[in-house]
């Protein structure tokens, strides 16, 4: 979605809302992937901090992604802030020389690239199906939450053995 700012350019303190939608089908993260079924509701404000402008804004919405430990498909909330500062980039005015700035072209910002990047950025890149999911067996891929599947995982140092046959125990209890 595009904003346009050429009424809070050169005013310092006016503010623009911003409630709409920013859509994209899916989007891929070191290997994970992301689907969006419905666009993400984009909703705040730009306003003039009186030297560049502010992009306050809230994200939300879902997505189905794979759980990343038994790949199982899940459903997951997308629930984030962004605030950024943005300026225009083909202006005489000298830039800002904070790294973080957004640059813009003319009066109109596109939020659908700061969405996508924010979006990225924001992932926590560990989506459960359950706090305690039990993954997949790595021998055979079978689906441990399922029963186990016989296969002799454990690799574990004899010296450690005494303490993780201890904390198994506890598990269990
Ligand atoms: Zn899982
Ligand atoms: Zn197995």
């Amino acid at each position: 979605m595009k904003v346009d700012v050429s009424a809070i350019m050169k005013v310092a303190g006016a503010s623009v809302a911003v409630n709409g939608s920013v859509g994209f089908d899916s989007a891929g993260f070191l290997g994970e992937s992301y689907t969006f079924e419905e666009p993400l509701a984009v909703k705040g404000e730009i306003y003039n901090n009186g030297q560049t402008l502010t992009l306050d804004i809230h994200v939300s919405g879902s997505m189905k992604t794979e759980c990343s430990r038994c790949l199982k498909e899940i459903r997951a909330d997308v629930d984030f802030d962004i605030e950024e500062f943005l300026s225009r980039s083909d202006t005489d005015k000298e830039q800002p020389e904070d790294e973080d700035v957004i640059l813009f072209e003319g009066h109109e910002v596109e939020l659908d690239p700061i969405v996508h990047d924010r979006f990225l950025m924001e992932l926590s890149g560990r989506y459960l199906c359950s706090e305690d999911c039990r993954g997949l067996c790595p021998v055979c891929g079978h689906d441990l939450n399922e029963g186990d599947c016989g296969c002799s995982r454990e690799q574990i140092d004899p010296r450690w053995q005494a303490l993780a046959d201890i904390l198994a125990q506890q598990k269990d209890e």
